[in-house]
């Protein structure tokens, strides 16, 4: 009998809800619809593991949508064994089906409640939303041992590092263990967060004390115009972390780099002196002008600094970049 998870992607693409919602797949493995590319999946045996892993939060980022659906076509036909509680998402739908990164609001400016601090958008709603999803799934574990929430885009520009990890500011500093993980996956840089944002994945850090990342793993692509065989160590990782394997040791470690400042669009003046072409983490030496508004400047004040995600474009009030310095060990 067919399921959604066989085609996870095209079914969300085509239908609002399956009839009947809920199911069990003849590996045991049980799945729930929540709601429109909202999909929930118990194993056999109990876990005190639970992961949540979204992707197309922007919804032209369409190379983590596909790799999540083939996740769920593995689940689906018994190719990978279930170990965890697993919430996928695929989160601007509507988006999606559009092609475009978002329709009124950048979805991944709005979580941790500042969606409430916007006029209601399709994007403020659907932010509300996920929230309750991730909320309730992480609430009905029988046990809260190990929570984990991966959050997969690609980015629109190329990028000196193919793949990047985004760490949320947090108490607890992140350990070493967390870098060898994200080595595995083939991540060649992380970047450390030492401030609040509106991301999903921030969102579940706080909120829900989840070791929680975005993760960016190449360049946006129409469907079906992504050579996954690109993203196969992540979509590898990924298997592992849900089957529940140790992942494998001796991947290089990442570079690390902490958020040391980020270029606010505080009006339409705003100007960002680096090229339209800029790749991410292009580095600029101390003294560098790279951004004015008004009276605002920013120079660079580190011997060196990247510029990742540069968008002079963004509405006003949002971000128009990150800059970063590398971490001495
Ligand atoms: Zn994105």
């Amino acid at each position: 009998m067919s399921t959604p998870l066989d085609d996870f992607l095209a079914f969300t693409l085509t239908q609002e809800m399956p009839q009947p919602t809920h199911g069990v797949l003849p590996s045991g493995v049980a799945w729930r619809c929540l709601g429109t590319g909202v999909l929930v999946c118990e194993p056999v045996a109990p876990t005190a593991i639970s992961v949540v892993v979204s992707a197309g939060i922007h919804g032209d980022e369409t190379a983590p949508i596909e790799i999540i659906s083939a996740l769920l076509g593995d689940i689906a036909s018994g190719a990978i064994l279930l170990r965890v509680r697993l919430l996928v998402l695929l989160g601007n739908v509507a988006a999606m089906k559009e092609g475009h990164r978002y329709l009124d609001d950048d979805l991944n400016r709005l979580f941790s409640g500042r969606h409430h601090a916007l006029p209601q958008s399709r994007e403020t709603a659907r932010a509300a939303e996920l929230e309750a999803v991730v909320g309730d799934f992480f609430s009905a574990a029988v046990s809260n041992k190990t929570r984990w929430h991966l959050d997969l885009h690609t980015a629109i520009r190329p990028s000196l590092f193919e793949r990047f990890a985004l760490l949320p500011q947090r108490a607890m500093p992140y350990g070493p263990e967390v870098f060898t993980w994200l080595g595995a996956l083939g991540i060649e840089a992380a970047l450390l967060h030492r401030s609040g944002s509106g991301t999903f994945a921030h969102f579940s850090c706080s909120e829900h004390q989840a070791l929680a990342c975005t993760l960016e793993l190449g360049k946006v692509m129409p469907f079906g115009q992504n050579d996954l065989a690109r993203y196969a160590s992540v979509a590898n990782g990924l298997c592992r972390l849900i089957s529940g394997e140790s992942q494998p040791v001796g991947a290089s470690l990442p570079r690390v780099f902490d958020v040391v400042a980020s270029l606010d669009k505080q009006s339409e003046a705003f100007q960002l002196w680096v090229d339209n072409d800029t790749p991410n983490f292009t580095a600029y030496p101390r003294g560098t002008l790279l951004a004015q508004d008004g009276d605002y400047r920013y120079e660079v004040t580190h011997d060196e600094e990247r510029i990742v995600f540069p968008n002079p474009r963004v509405k006003v009030g949002l971000r128009a970049g990150l800059m970063v310095a590398e971490r001495m060990a």
